[in-house]
């Protein structure tokens, strides 16, 4: 929809009202304070949406990659409800040059009212509104060389190439607007570049026509509504890579890389359409817009869903086929799987605000998931996203956690907003309301959402009344789990006695071991469990929202041998099995399990350590059953209780004892592998190679292993060819964990003319890694030179972060550095640096950190809670190791002499 007004008699369309108002009104950057001694105060947190709103933008911006600023001008259609005098829009790093506003035919004088951050405001002489006016604002912004928000521009190859990346509040940087979630109205973009760049956009180029002084001007079509955050620009030397058609409306699909890498976009062209055609089969709706270009960003870490215009990081997207991994094929077709579902659910259907960005995010993660597991089943991507849901428990066990729909109270909840309860624990609940409710119910909800929310945004509310339609108890059900922190214990007793078989259950919040948190939350889980009756296995659910309630096994003919209390573990919870149950469950090596059972249990008897409810000695007892699994999800399971035990809970005159008991469970297996592939193997074995293979080689100090990968890796260093590239990464931080100076030089050097991003960082991390501490300080002090960008080499300072000898190293390096690093790093950057003291396990570090970042890394954005969360993880690795080291000790002094294995079962 276009706007008209009238202009005495005759409609005239926005840009001639605008031509008038121009010529009329100019106002330069005039500090309305310094005239009034009355500032008007910006407002907080949001704009007042009851005052006024956009209807429609149109933005004209001239960037030319190389340039540090951009000139621009927008004019806004705006709606004023009530009257108002001034008018504030969201704006940063935004120079304004000319203000003119437009209104009931006639020009009103403006003020410019600049703020430092987030806000503009235009004071008008005399009130304007209701009604409609027009503003139009020219102004000057940044390129920057060094964020990947807001405009900014990237080195590849030499050229300098510009994109944007607004979500969630760089769009103000671009222009002033009303940059929040809920204005979604149409965009028409016009850029002005280099006669022989490109220029790329959310949709098709209307025009593209010479100025003549080596520019030209492209002007694109209008975007149907869209929030600020989705609006997205490319710009320069982009070449193209046809990946034909897809969807029913044969929507043209292309990659665009920067100069001369098309041939690494050959598996992301061959895969799109496929993903596109399962997505539109889901939905029930065709692919939404007019074009769909993919953009490789080099060096960026993520991906952005803009409609038409999806960007992702260049080593996403691209890969040469020589170095392609099954990892890279899996990765990149489940970002591209999240960011095409987006095209539906975040684009089509947006989120009002940022504390329903789960609605985006978390629902992205789990239609990728299914979408992936349609596409290629064997790959067995269901396990991925299940040790996803179970990172996202174990954040949520933390007091600092954020609940799905953490109210947004500042800048710093919108930035921690997009974390990983949003995403996992967002996904993890749909998969568990999907499983109780039915995949076609569920479904049809989904549809029935998107059908009536189509162009618009919505809330969890009208999610969740869409998805169940008049069956309220699955909504608050949802909510239980959206809108409170945690994540359920649930502890399940078979009772047998007097009658037909139940199930005990009663619920409380889990709670690690020196957790702060009381436990009051109560939630309405949907139970699950499966059990054997007659001659096959039975499922049944309840909505169990007591603190204790009873299941009835209605089916069973018998006391049943095994009850599987989280059936296909598509429940987000924890269970704490009482009496026998674990040891049926075991039973003839866990057969009646299945592999996400399996993979389900083993976590959380890895948590129950964590809470104290199991001795870790028994864990460790338990864990080589599982080890023996010929599934590798299962293996690498068991070394979430196995694994990084040495620097937090091993005491020193037992390491050798824990290196052979690692030895003892995955030596095998890690020697049978070898770091060399075998011309028949599977799939699975490849995969399995980089983890078996590195923990008995880093862990268990396996001294064979070692010299191997260090001969190896000078090899690959000079021929990628000498290691295949699925075990590259695990080669090298091996080499380096043990290497010495001469290796070093050789990595570095190495690491230089290394043209793979993805193996450029593992070659920085890996040059932390080194035992000598000489080695790490000349490594750190590289971080802040111009020998590799800073975004890819603070990963040294992580890598020396690692384990214990140069922890320190690296955690005084922060501090030492704090100005330079958050300098020089992009901006906001700082709020995550304290993860370099997350490897603490000790009360004096915790409070040395605590005290140096308060007040530091806590003024960026996200950085509070960041810190806390921190912090809170210190604190509960010192309980751990004071709960659990007697029992580890006692495990590992047996160990070997036939009755640690014995006695701890
Ligand atoms: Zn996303």
């Amino acid at each position: 929809m276009r706007m008209f007004r009238t202009l005495g008699n005759v409609a005239v369309s926005p840009s001639l009202t605008l031509a008038l108002a121009g010529l009329m009104m100019a106002i330069v950057d005039v500090p309305a304070r310094a005239e009034t001694g009355e500032a008007p105060t910006p407002p907080k947190l949001r704009l007042p949406a009851e005052v006024v709103g956009p209807v429609h933008y149109a933005a004209d911006l001239t960037v030319v990659p190389d340039q540090d600023t951009f000139s621009g001008a927008i004019d806004i259609q705006l709606n004023f409800k009530q009257s108002a005098s001034v008018l504030w829009l969201n704006a940063e790093k935004v120079k304004v040059k000319e203000a003119v506003l437009t209104a009931g035919g006639a020009t009103v004088p403006l003020k410019v009212v600049p703020e430092d951050k987030d806000y503009v405001g235009f004071a008008l002489a005399s009130p304007v509104g209701p009604g409609p006016a027009m503003l139009h604002v020219a102004y000057q912004g940044e390129i920057s060389r060094k964020d990947m928000q807001g405009i900014f521009q990237v080195k590849d190859g030499g050229q300098w190439y510009i994109y944007s990346q607004f979500e969630n509040i760089g769009a103000r940087q671009a222009y002033p607007c009303f940059d929040e979630p809920g204005y979604k109205v149409p965009w028409q973009l016009t850029l002005h570049v280099k006669s022989d760049q490109v220029a790329l956009s959310n949709t098709p180029i209307l025009s593209e026509t010479e100025s003549g002084d080596g520019m030209k001007t492209v002007k694109f079509a209008e975007t149907p509504p869209l929030p600020s955050y989705l609006v997205a620009l490319a710009v320069g030397h982009l070449d193209f890579v046809d990946a034909g058609t897809a969807g029913k409306k044969n929507t043209r699909v292309r990659i665009v890389v920067p100069h001369g890498r098309g041939g690494e976009a050959k598996y992301a062209a061959e895969t799109t359409p496929t993903i596109v055609n399962l997505l539109e089969n889901y939905f029930g709706i065709p692919y939404p817009y007019d074009k769909l270009d993919e953009v490789a960003i080099p060096l960026a870490g993520y991906a952005m869903e803009h409609p038409g215009l999806v960007t992702y990081g260049a080593q996403i997207i691209l890969s040469k086929p020589e170095e392609q991994t099954l990892q890279h094929q899996r990765e990149w077709s489940s970002v591209a799987a999240h960011e095409l579902a987006h095209q539906w659910f975040g684009d089509l259907v947006t989120t009002a605000w940022w504390d329903d960005i789960w609605l985006n995010e978390g629902f992205a993660s789990w239609m990728a998931n299914k979408i992936v597991n349609q596409y290629h089943p064997d790959w067995q991507m269901n396990i991925s996203e299940l040790n996803s849901y179970q990172g996202a428990m174990e954040n949520d066990g933390l007091v600092s956690a954020r609940k799905v729909r953490q109210p947004i109270e500042s800048d710093d909840d919108i930035a921690n907003a997009f974390d990983g309860i949003t995403y996992n624990k967002g996904s993890a609940l749909l998969n568990m309301f999907e499983n109780y409710m039915g995949a076609d119910r569920f479904r049809e909800g989904v549809r029935r959402y998107l059908a009536k929310y189509a162009w618009k945004n919505a809330t969890s509310a009208d999610f969740l009344a869409s998805l169940a339609g008049d069956d309220t108890s699955i909504g608050a059900a949802f909510s239980s789990f959206l809108d409170q922190p945690g994540v359920p214990l649930v502890t399940a007793t078979l009772n047998c006695q007097g009658g037909a078989p139940k199930l005990e259950l009663s619920q409380q919040r889990f709670l690690p071991l020196g957790s702060q948190g009381g436990a009051p939350e109560r939630w309405k889980v949907p139970v699950c469990v499966r059990y054997p009756a007659g001659s096959g296995d039975q499922r049944e659910c309840m909505l169990f929202d007591q603190e204790s309630s009873q299941m009835a096994l209605a089916k069973a003919t018998s006391c049943p041998g095994w009850v599987e209390a989280n059936g296909g573990a598509n429940g987000y919870y924890r269970v704490l099995y009482q009496g026998g149950l674990v040891d049926g469950l075991l039973k003839n090596d866990a057969s009646a399990l299945t592999l996400p059972e399996k993979v389900a249990l083993i976590d959380d008897i890895a948590a129950l350590t964590g809470n104290g409810s199991i001795p870790l000695g028994r864990a460790l007892a338990l864990a080589p059953e599982f080890a023996r699994d010929p599934e590798r999800q299962v293996v690498t399971k068991t070394m979430t209780i196995t694994t990084g035990l040495e620097d937090r809970v091993i005491p020193n005159d037992l390491a050798l004892k824990y290196h052979e008991y690692l030895e003892r469970i995955y030596g095998a297996r890690a020697r049978q592998l070898g770091w060399k592939p075998k011309p028949s193997e599977s799939d699975n074995e490849r995969l399995l190679r980089p983890n078996v293979v590195a923990v008995v080689a880093i862990e268990a100090q396996d001294g064979d292993l070692i010299a191997q990968a260090k001969s190896l890796a000078q090899a690959w260093l000079d021929d990628h060819k000498a290691v295949d590239p699925e075990v590259a990464d695990s080669v090298l931080v091996t080499a380096a964990k043990y290497g010495d100076r001469p290796f070093f030089d050789h990595l570095r050097a190495a690491a230089k003319r290394e043209q793979n991003e993805d193996l450029r960082r593992t070659m920085l991390f890996a040059m932390g890694l080194f035992p000598d501490p000489e080695i790490v300080k000349l490594a750190l002090s590289i971080v802040l030179t111009d020998e590799f960008d800073i975004r890819q080499s603070l990963l040294i300072v992580f890598g020396a972060a690692r384990f214990p000898p140069t922890r320190d190293l690296a955690y005084d390096f922060v501090k030492q550095n704090w100005d330079a690093l958050t300098a020089k790093l992009p901006t906001d950057s700082g709020a995550y640096l304290p993860d370099v003291a997350g490897g603490y396990c000790d009360e004096a570090h915790r409070q040395d950190a605590a005290s140096f970042f308060q007040g530091r890394s806590t003024k960026y954005s996200g950085g509070p809670r960041n810190l806390a969360q921190m912090l809170e993880g210190i604190d509960l690795c010192v309980a751990f190791k004071k709960a659990q080291q007697p029992s580890v000790t006692e495990f590992l002094k047996s160990y070997g002499t036939g009755q640690g294995e014995a006695g701890a079962r």
